[in-house]
Parts: C-alpha cells; structure tokens; sequence
C-alpha cells in the first residue's frame, strides 16, 4: 500500500473524488453548526430561551408585494413561466434592473452590463473565474466573509489578507499597497461590511481607487475592484455607501437582494460591468463566461421576474435599526468593548478573554450563540447577528450580563 501514489491507492478502493473538495464539503462551519445547535437546543428549553445570533438570515419579512407578485405570476402563467432564460438572465430584467440603477446613481447601464445569478456568492465566484487566473492575488480586508478564500482557491488563485485599521476598521490604504504586486489580479471590499458592521467613507474608497489606479498604470494591467454588496441599503444614521464604480472605472459590483428582500433562500442576485470598465466587452464575456464553466447561468426564472416586478419596494432597515440601538445601550450598560455598526446587521464584540473560541463556548452556556472570530481571519472577537426578533436581542443581553460576571 505505501508504494502506491494517491490516485492508485483510490482507484483500488473505488473511490474516486476530489479530494481538495472532499476537504472543503468536510471541513465545519462554525456558523451553519452554530445554528444547527441552535436548533437542537431550541427544541430541547424552549425558542423562547435560545439566543441564536449566529447566522445572517434576514428575520424582517420580504416586501409584501413580493408574495403577490408571485401569486399573480403563478395564476397568470399557468405553468408556462418556468423555462430557460438567455444564461445572462431574461434581456427585459436585466434592462429593468439597469434602469433603476440609473434613477437611483445617475448612471446610463443597460441590459449589456447585467449577469444574473444566484446569489452574491455564485456573482463572486464567477467574477473570479472570469477575471483571475492560476498564480495571481485577489487581496481582502480583514476581517472578512471566509468564502472568500474558498472562491478565490477554486480559481488556483492566493487569497491575501490585509488588517483594516485597528481604530475604525477602514481600510488600511498604506498596508494595501505593501501588499499588492504584479501579481495582484483583484481586490474585494464589502461596504457595509460582514463582520463588523464598518460603511467605508468615500474618502478611503477614493483613497483606495487612486491607489490601483497607480499601481495598474506601474504595471501595465488592471487591477479589478470588486465590490461586494449585499448590504448596500442596510446603513444606519443616513449613511450612504459610495457608488463605487464613480470612483474607480474597473470596478465589478456584486450585488444579491438576499439581505434587502430578504430572500436569502430564493437565490438572486447580479454582476453589473459598468460601462466605465477597461475593455467591457471582452470582460462582460469573460464573466459570462466564467457563469457557464461553474454551471452558473440562467438565475432562477421566477424570481428574475418578482425581482423586475418589485425593484422599487422599499427596504426596511427600522427593525435592525431598533435591535441595533438596543443593544448598543445594553452592552454599553454592561461594559463590553464592541464597534458601532454603520450598517449591515452585525455587531463586533471582543471577547473578554483571548481566546474567541472559548469565550463562544461559554457564552452557550446561557444559550447565547455568537461566531467566533477566527472564520474571518482575526482572533478575540465574536460576531453578534441582530436580524432576530427585538425579544431575542433582550433575551441575548441578559445572557450577556451573566456571561460578563463570570469574567469579573
Ligand atoms: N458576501 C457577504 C459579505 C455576505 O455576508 C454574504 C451572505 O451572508 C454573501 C456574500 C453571500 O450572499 P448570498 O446569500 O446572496 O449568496
């Protein structure tokens, strides 16, 4: 058996799979085991007596006209709206999405500039198979959403990560360009952030845009910025997050309605290549291209259609804003160090002891379920989601206060 190399030892016990997936699909993930225990407690004392703030599921229900929508559809259609689109999704959305784009950041896109998906996680994923090649760089802010380093991998390409600043967690624009080099394919950002809740200002995004502009004029090609932004509409205090592509021409947006709509499970989402992108075309065809290798083409019918229906729904923010507010004043009252979300709806704590892993361990204690922070590439700190209900947060802050008294 030892002299036999890895494909020969597998071919003899008829196994044949990837390994490096095998890894991948066996590895844990705090988050999903986190709310799968959650789930088996909640049976056991009560949902009432589980805090569960550790997954990202949306708790403020979709647009009402989201449901009708597809009650209509549904009637309407007869089972015939269920075909294939064009794998870019249906021209007529694409054109819809564009145009309402335009209204909200004066902008001329059309249909051209649009590939649907499903989710920001597919948008991101194929963005990196179209646009980055084997032994190239794609460059994240820490901390960061791991899957980064998952979709960055699967296109043979080094996820490189970069500390945002200690004080505000914006980006370090010095630390960056330390880090970017002729290898440097792409950079990702993610404004308003998961996991701490950060709004980067225009200036450090501008900051930034000079900088790739620099560094992609030094060597002679452009570095992407990729902009991940499924929390665009969640900032709080009338904050608004840039337009990123006014800022810098090659920037991809990646956008999902998972967190606005809350419609995490249905699956939809775009890539826009503005108009502004070096050699659009070629990069449009590119991440169409990158779609069709990983079998991402032709997003979910039905909800191309809800989506253009609906585009103008309002998103409602009040009730994260509310749990947000609540437990700001709570922790402040308790005495934990945590960072003042901007948007998105997640709170960044620091654990009070430095091991994030063990302080999450004993926080189950009380039925409080956080997420450690080494997921996302730093240590010491937990990640609290506040899109629960408002008696889920107070019911948490009781659970933290014991959990503090058990520290002092
Ligand atoms: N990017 C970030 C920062 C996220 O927080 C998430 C989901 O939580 C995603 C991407 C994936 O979003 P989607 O559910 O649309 O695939």
């Amino acid at each position: 058996m030892g002299s036999q190399t890895p494909f020969e030892q597998r071919l003899k016990a008829g196994i044949m799979i990837n390994e490096h997936m095998y890894e991948l699909g066996a590895a844990p993930n705090k988050i999903r085991e986190t709310f799968a225990y959650g789930l088996e407690r909640k049976a056991i004392v009560g949902p009432e007596n589980v805090y569960d703030l550790s997954i990202g599921n949306p708790s403020v229900p979709s647009p009402a006209i989201i449901d009708e929508t597809i009650a209509r559809m549904a009637q309407e259609s007869k089972g015939t709206m269920h075909a294939y689109t064009p794998s870019p999704g249906l021209e007529d959305v694409r054109q819809t999405i564009a145009e309402n784009l335009n209204r909200r950041f004066n902008q001329s896109y059309s249909a051209a500039d649009l590939y649907l998906t499903s989710g920001a996680s597919s948008s991101i994923a194929i963005t990196f198979k179209g646009l980055v090649q084997p032994g190239e760089e794609v460059i994240t802010n820490v901390p960061y959403f791991t899957e980064y380093k998952t979709w960055t991998e699967n296109v043979g390409a080094t996820l490189v990560e970069v500390l945002t600043r200690t004080d505000d967690f914006q980006m370090d624009i010095p630390a960056l360009e330390r880090a970017i080099n002729p290898k440097t394919a792409a950079i990702i950002i993610n404004s308003p952030n998961n996991p701490v809740g950060t709004v980067y200002t225009d200036q450090n995004i501008k900051d930034l845009a000079d900088l790739l502009a620099a560094k992609s004029r030094e060597y002679g090609h452009t570095i992407y910025l990729v902009s991940d932004e499924p929390y665009r509409e969640l900032a709080y205090d009338g904050l608004t997050p840039a337009w990123v592509p006014d800022l810098y021409p090659a920037t991809i947006v990646c956008y999902s309605w998972s967190k606005s709509f809350s419609l995490p499970g249905e699956r939809i989402a775009y890539i826009l290549v503005p108009p502004s992108m070096p050699d659009h075309d070629r990069v449009y065809k590119a991440i169409c291209g990158g779609g069709r290798s990983l079998g991402y083409i032709c997003a979910g019918t039905l909800f191309q259609r809800v989506v253009q229906a609906c585009i103008d729904a309002p998103v409602n923010i009040e009730p994260y804003d509310v749990n947000r507010k609540i437990l700001m004043e709570g922790l402040d009252r308790i005495g934990y160090t945590y960072i003042k979300p901007q948007g998105a709806f997640y709170m960044w704590i620091q654990a009070l002891e430095p091991d994030a892993n063990a302080f999450y361990e004993r926080a189950k204690k009380y039925e409080l379920l956080l997420v450690p922070s080494d997921g996302f590439g730093v240590k010491g700190w937990v990640r609290a989601g506040y899109c629960c209900s408002k008696e889920t947060i107070e019911g948490a802050l009781v659970a933290f206060e014991k959990l503090y008294r058990e520290y002092r």
